[in-house]
């Protein structure tokens, strides 16, 4: 069986990746998601091994130590990481797992897995973006500053990725549907499709 694809979605927080994803994920079979670990409290709602594993440093950094993040980084003062077993696991089995990453992780994993596909989520403008932050009412005004100008680092180097994606407001679902498109694509690239199917067809 082929192996799944590797995507991963990086874009500024407040760039609507959960929402876009939620969409893709609750609409196709085939598609897992990578939950990441993280240092940062939970906000209300959210749950630990749904929204992220909620760690401590000291077990993130553990964590590092023994090997079990396929990329980690700091962001605004938490870690946030990618365990490595379910990517491996996932990936395996032929299904395509989706990392909803921030930028520096991103560039770890294209490093790691070549073969990834990145595509980056972009809000229409800042105005939406810093609408979309505030909206969460859940960060003070220092952090929300810290995340805009993240946020125009993340865009600045976006046409480093593979496909880039305009989330509208209100596009989640047309959003979506353009990230299906990039992945049936894809599946169909001649490089993939060698390595897998040519050389079963040939005998090899
Ligand atoms: P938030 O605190 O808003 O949930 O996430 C902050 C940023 O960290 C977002 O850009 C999010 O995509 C990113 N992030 C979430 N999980 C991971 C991860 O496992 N690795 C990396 N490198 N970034 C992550």
């Amino acid at each position: 069986m082929p192996n799944g694809l590797l995507i991963v979605v990086p874009g500024p927080a407040g760039s609507g990746k959960g929402t876009v994803l939620a969409e893709l994920l609750g609409k196709n079979d085939g598609f897992c998601y990578s939950v990441s670990a993280t240092t940062r409290a939970p906000r209300p709602g959210e749950r630990d091994g749904v929204n992220y594993f909620f760690l401590t440093r000291a077990e993130f950094e553990k964590r590092i130590a023994e090997g079990r993040m396929l990329e980690h980084t700091e962001y605004v003062g938490n870690y946030y990481g990618t365990p490595r077993d379910y990517v491996d696991a996932s990936l395996s089995s032929g299904r395509h797992v989706v990392l909803e990453i921030e930028v520096d992780g991103a560039a770890q994993v294209k490093r790691l897995f070549p073969s990834a596909v990145l595509v980056f989520l972009c809000p229409p403008d800042l105005r939406t973006l810093e609408a979309r932050l505030r909206g969460r009412n859940t960060e003070t005004e220092e952090v929300i500053a810290r995340r805009l100008r993240k946020a125009k680092e993340e865009i600045a180097r976006a046409a480093a990725y593979d496909y880039i994606i305009v989330n509208e407001d209100g596009g989640a679902a047309q959003a979506a549907q353009a990230l299906l498109s990039v992945v049936q694509a894809e599946q169909l690239r001649a490089g993939r499709c060698a390595d897998e199917r040519i050389r079963a067809f040939l005998g090899a």
